[in-house]
This record gives structure tokens, C-alpha cells and sequence, in this order.
């Protein structure tokens, strides 16, 4: 089934779950509303039976407009996907998961590497440096195994390395640390040789 073939039906059966503020469905607010949700959702591959369960399972909160349900909803088809895809047979297996990740330069092995708040002092409310879920297979391993609930609030380290995320992967308060891993006193001073000679 198309998703312009489900999508009134589906919202106007979240509008009535959740209420809120929302133009009228056919009032030119409410058919470029429906246009921009219909776009995001072809983007987004969504399916109905997704969507039903993504609706059912958000907590709303009375303030929320149309573009907070509509993230909402989009955050909750990832989370609902990440934890149906099938994962790699490696990383099902904690120890050899562990094992492989053993000296990523990310988490040290552990699953877990730190993120950052890009600018502390604009963001006070949100802390400085939280864990998230790291891109080797430990952390992939972690974050199969989590609840969606803890998946919602754990970064994923794969999109802050992408910068697809609001975390950074260092700490801005020293921003020439780590140094890169590559960096060798050694190699550095060849290279400043190299330079000069050009
Ligand atoms: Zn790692």
C-alpha cells in the first residue's frame, strides 16, 4: 500500500491519541502539513504498521506542535528499526563482540565512548560529556542488547562520529586533544622536513 493511501488516516488517528494543537486537516495549513509529513515519510521508507506502533508507544507532552510529533515519531521508527535488524553473528556473541573491539581507539574496548556537549556554556542544561553506544562491535553488541528505552537515551556513537548528532566525539574544552592517532614526534618532524624542503 502506498503511504499517501494511509497517512491521512494515520494521522488523524494520532492527532485524536495524543491532541494538541493541529490545523484543520483539510484547511491549507493542514494540506501543506499533510505535505511535508507525506515527504518525510517516503524519505523515511515508513510503513504503516511501523507508524501505528510508533504512535502507540510515544509519550506526548501537552506543549508539543505538529514538527515534535513528527520528530517523535521518526526517532521511534529508528529506535523500533535498530532493535528488529538482524545483527551481525559476531555480535551477538559478547566475548568474541569484546574481543574484536579489544584497543578501539574510541572506547578502549569497553562498548561505551564518550560524547560531548559541543558548547557548555549555551547548553548548561545538558551535561557536559554523557557515554554513548561506540561504532566497534562491543558497542554495537551493547546497544542490541539494550531496552528502547535506554537505546532513546544513549547516544549512538556511529551518527556523533558521522556529525549526524547534537554530541561530538571530543571534548571541546581541549580541543587539540586526543591528538590525532596517527601523530608520532617522529613522523611529525619528517614531515616538517618534507615541508620545508618544498
Ligand atoms: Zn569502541
Amino acid at each position: 500500500m502506498l503511504i499517501k493511501d494511509w497517512l491521512e488516516a494515520f494521522m488523524q488517528g494520532h492527532r485524536e491519541r495524543h491532541g494538541g494543537e493541529w490545523p484543520e486537516p483539510f484547511s491549507p495549513d493542514g494540506k501543506q502539513l499533510y505535505s511535508a509529513w507525506l515527504r518525510v515519510m517516503i524519505d523515511a521508507r515508513a510503513t504503516q504498521p511501523e507508524l501505528a506502533q510508533v504512535s502507540r508507544e510515544i509519550k506526548s507532552e501537552p506543549g508539543w506542535g505538529p514538527s515534535d510529533h513528527l520528530a517523535a515519531l521518526l526517532a521511534g521508527l529508528q529506535v523500533m528499526r535498530e532493535k528488529v535488524t538482524p545483527q551481525d553473528a559476531d555480535v551477538s556473541k559478547r566475548a568474541v563482540a569484546m574481543d574484536n573491539a579489544n584497543g578501539c581507539e574510541h572506547c578502549s574496548g569497553t562498548g561505551l565512548a564518550q560524547v560531548y556537549n559541543p558548547d557548555p556554556k549555551r547548553w548548561p542544561n545538558i551535561p557536559t560529556q554523557v557515554a554513548a553506544h561506540c561504532l566497534c562491535t562491543a558497542g554495537r553488541w551493547m546497544r542490541a542488547q539494550s531496552t528502547a528505552d535506554i537505546i532513546r537515551r544513549t547516544p549512538d556513537f556511529v551518527n556523533v562520529w558521522a556529525g549526524k548528532s547534537g554530541w561530538i566525539p571530543y571534548n571541546p574544552a581541549t580541543p587539540d586533544d586526543p591528538e590525532p592517532a596517527d601523530f608520532r614526534p617522529s613522523k611529525w618532524r619528517d614531515l616538517l622536513a618534507e615541508r620545508t624542503k618544498a
